[in-house]
């Protein structure tokens, strides 16, 4: 993505200046004669809640914001009901991030870190680790994961791997983040040549190859401050306003943190009941406050007597 306005970019229009981005949701877009599709992300609420319970350093921030982009993006593609997971685990500065999704877009995320990163390069953040992408279907039952090979040191250009293992299809993907804000581009170039004849195949194969390369150099010129900052509506035209692109209409996005009291109790037993007994001896009660959305849960000492008797079967963890 261009940092500077080249020469030969179109002229924004006089009233981008002052428009601000469109809140929380994703745009869907196509392109009429080209078999490429696009989707916009802008993350407003939804990062700052994502962030102020938390003193993040700015460099993780930064990651979080375009993970939480990233995370949007992708579930955009998916073709179920689900959750998709975006985790980073590693050795480095930066031991663990967490970017969930519904395919509503209720989303949550979570950084954690022992001393500030000093680079914003992922691979320094992260040091030896893995990145992966979960899905999983409503009720939980099936399940697939993906890793992400970590190619480069940005969320984007290590997506982008993932994208052409896991879907097969070319894509690339723009993620800008500001202190407030993170917002998301990706354009995908769909599948084509299921023509009658070979010949005719490799000809529109040909066509769509050319295609793709000038709608990703267009999309090339687009700041990080113009992607951050100009709704998607102003983002399609400043780019593509020569081409005949069908703009959908957007969805919301949200934060929702999806802890309960149920799923507390599940981790507090997972941790067995002498670990707990011991706990509230010493305290006089038991605090466990959500990561994510910084909710306290108390169980006091009949709530954690209570939490061995006849306890259900819940699978500890994120969720
Ligand atoms: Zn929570």
């Amino acid at each position: 993505m261009a940092d500077q306005e080249g020469s030969q970019r179109p002229p924004l229009r006089p009233d981008l200046k002052v428009r601000r981005n469109d809140g929380d949701r994703l745009t869907r877009f196509l392109f009429d004669r080209f078999p490429v599709r696009g989707h916009l992300v802008h993350l407003d609420a939804t990062f700052r809640a994502l962030v102020e319970h938390h003193d993040y350093p700015p460099v993780v921030r930064e990651t979080l914001g375009e993970a939480l982009a990233a995370t949007a993006l992708l579930v955009a593609t998916l073709k179920f009901e689900g959750l998709l997971t975006l985790q980073m685990q590693g050795d480095g500065p930066m031991h663990l991030l967490v970017a969930q999704s519904t395919h509503g877009h209720a989303m949550r995320g979570v950084a954690r870190y022992s001393v500030p990163p000093a680079s914003r390069d992922l691979r320094e953040q992260l040091g030896l680790g893995r990145v992966t992408v979960t899905v999983e279907n409503v009720d939980r039952t099936s399940r697939y994961q993906g890793v992400v090979p970590l190619a480069g040191g940005r969320i984007a250009e290590c997506l982008e791997g993932y994208f052409r293992n896991s879907e097969q299809l070319p894509s690339r993907l723009w993620l800008a983040v500001t202190p407030e804000r993170a917002a998301g581009l990706l354009l995908q170039r769909l599948p084509v040549g299921a023509t009658s004849s070979a010949e005719e195949d490799l000809n529109e194969v040909a066509e769509a190859d050319e295609d793709w390369r000038r709608v990703v150099m267009l999309a090339e010129t687009l700041t990080p401050h113009e992607l951050v900052s100009l709704g998607a509506g102003d983002i399609v035209h400043r780019l593509f306003h020569e081409e005949d692109v069908r703009l959908f209409e957007p969805t919301p996005a949200f934060f929702q943190c999806t802890c309960s009291r149920e799923r507390v109790a599940g981790i507090l037993r997972s941790l067995g009941a002498e670990e707990i007994r011991s706990i509230v001896e010493e305290r006089g009660n038991v605090e466990v406050r959500c990561e994510f959305c910084n909710r306290a849960y108390q169980f006091d000492a009949v709530d954690a007597t209570t939490l061995f008797v006849a306890a259900p079967a819940v699978p500890p963890g994120i969720h």
